[in-house]
Formats: C-alpha cells, sequence, structure tokens
C-alpha cells in the first residue's frame, strides 16, 4: 500500500450507530469535520424527523449517503407479522430513496424455536416479495450474513454461502450481501465465498470492526478495529482482489466506545482505518 493510499480517507464511512450518542444533524456535522467521505444511516435517527427534513440535512452535507440500516427481521410465527414484517421493509425502501441511499442493509431475523431452514425459506420469501418494491424504487437490498452466535433469534444467515445461495436463488440485480469481518473472519471458506459473491455481481458493501478478545457482550462489544484480532487488511485484500471497490464502512457497537467524546473517537476510527484497514 502506498504513502498516498495510508492518508486516504476517501473511501471511509462510518455508520451513525457508532457514534449513537449523536444526532443525525451532529453525525452529519462531526463526520464531516472530520474529513470523512460516507455515512450510513441507521434508521432511529430519523425518528424524530420527516424525511423531507432528513433529506434537507443530507444534502446539506458533503457526505455521501452510503447506505440505510437497516431491514429484514422476515421470519415469524404468523402471516400476519410477516406481512407486518413486508411493510416496515417497504418503508424502510422508502426511507432510503427519500435519502438517496442506493441501498438497504438487511438483518435476516430469526425466530426462537423455528428450525433455521424453515427461517431460511421465509427469509428467501420475505425478500422475494419486497424485490419488486425495491427495484421500482432504485433500491438495492442486501443481505447481511450474521454470526453463528445470533442465530438463535437475530438471523438464520450465518454465512456468506448461505447469503451466496439465497442470491443464486432470487436472480435479481436488486439483491446482494452485506460483508461484516465481525460476523465472517472465522469463516474457513471466507476467500472463495467473497470471489463467489463477486461473480454473482453481489458484493455491495463492506463492514469493518474488530472481535475484542475475550468478548463481554455478545451485542454492545465490537472492537475498534486494531483492538481485536481479526484479520481486516487481508479480508480487505480479497473484497478488492474481488473488485469490490466500494466504502469501507465502520460499524462498530460498543457500549464502552459510546462513553467517549464522539470528536475524539472518530479522530480513533479514522486513525484505526489508516492503520489497520
Ligand atoms: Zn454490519
Amino acid at each position: 500500500m502506498s504513502v498516498a493510499q495510508l492518508k486516504d480517507t476517501s473511501r471511509l464511512c462510518v455508520h451513525t450507530m457508532t457514534t449513537k450518542p449523536l444526532s443525525l444533524d451532529q453525525c452529519l456535522d462531526f463526520y464531516q469535520s472530520s474529513n470523512l467521505s460516507g455515512i450510513t444511516i441507521w434508521r432511529n435517527v430519523l425518528e424524530r424527523l420527516s424525511l423531507s427534513e432528513a433529506r434537507r440535512r443530507v444534502d446539506g452535507s458533503a457526505l455521501k449517503v452510503v447506505s440505510l440500516c437497516r431491514g429484514g427481521f422476515f421470519p415469524a410465527r404468523t402471516a400476519a407479522e410477516r406481512q407486518a414484517a413486508i411493510d416496515d421493509n417497504r418503508l424502510a425502501i422508502d426511507q432510503a430513496q427519500a435519502l438517496g441511499a442506493p441501498l438497504v442493509v438487511l438483518v435476516c431475523g430469526a425466530v426462537p424455536g423455528m428450525p433455521l431452514s424453515e427461517a431460511r425459506r421465509q427469509i428467501t420469501d420475505g425478500i422475494a416479495a419486497v424485490l419488486p418494491y425495491a427495484r421500482q424504487a432504485g433500491v438495492k437490498l442486501a443481505i447481511e450474513p450474521l454470526h453463528p452466535m445470533y442465530a438463535g433469534d437475530r438471523s438464520a444467515v450465518n454465512t456468506l454461502r448461505q447469503a451466496n445461495d439465497m442470491v443464486a436463488e432470487l436472480k435479481d440485480d436488486h439483491v446482494g450481501v452485506a460483508l461484516d469481518v465481525y460476523h465472517v473472519w472465522w469463516d474457513p471458506e471466507l476467500r472463495e465465498q467473497i470471489a463467489r459473491c463477486a461473480a454473482l455481481k453481489a458484493l455491495l458493501a463492506f463492514h469493518v470492526c474488530d472481535w475484542r478478545v475475550p468478548t463481554r457482550d455478545m451485542l454492545n462489544d465490537r472492537a475498534l478495529m486494531g483492538d481485536g484480532c481479526i484479520n481486516i487488511r487481508e479480508i480487505r485484500g480479497w473484497v478488492e482482489e474481488a473488485g469490490f471497490t466500494g466504502f469501507i464502512e465502520a460499524e462498530i457497537f460498543s457500549t464502552e466506545n459510546w462513553q467517549l467524546d464522539q470528536r475524539d473517537y472518530l479522530a480513533k476510527i479514522k486513525k484505526a482505518y489508516l492503520e489497520h484497514c
């Protein structure tokens, strides 16, 4: 990697959930003054804003909206709940379109006690039901495989192979994959499945953070890049070898880091990105 690349933050995006204490206005302001290039917007920061107000704020910023997080949670015990999930995903697509986000990231969902194979069937059906709406809006859907520790209640899609299989079955250029190192770094098939994902033209997003050892909380103890054991730079190499040229998105849920001054934290994220990604 050249010196110029080492100083380059033109592909660095931060998720608003990474700086959870900040409002959308503060995220836009702080990210831009920190010289970041992209922002992935989580739906919670939109709660108190109309979509037109949110759009106006985003338009006033030089940041590129990379994705909207998140849709998904398709499987459910009843048809009414599955329909509610489809309706919510349509709303997420409306929000993404209004904000100029090309992508909605899907945390696909799981139901405790439901066989994972059945949950995956319902996920595929749910995505298929939403796809025409997404296509019409010009918004893509990105299946994010989640680490198997979340198979009980958050996602029945736990490997990149499963996500690729789903993409191959759905056969639609508006569905692809969001790859997050936190969820997939352990996978012995990772490199070959990244290549397969790229061959499917489905590699839509790349999320980074690190795996703290020991991890103290399953959800909110992600580490800053370099503070854990993930071979982030190697995985980025595989992703780029496969032709990915999109944003590198820092997505770090961390109760510990949410206590920091968030401007200082953004400086740390930038440094960690340059040194470890
Ligand atoms: Zn992610």
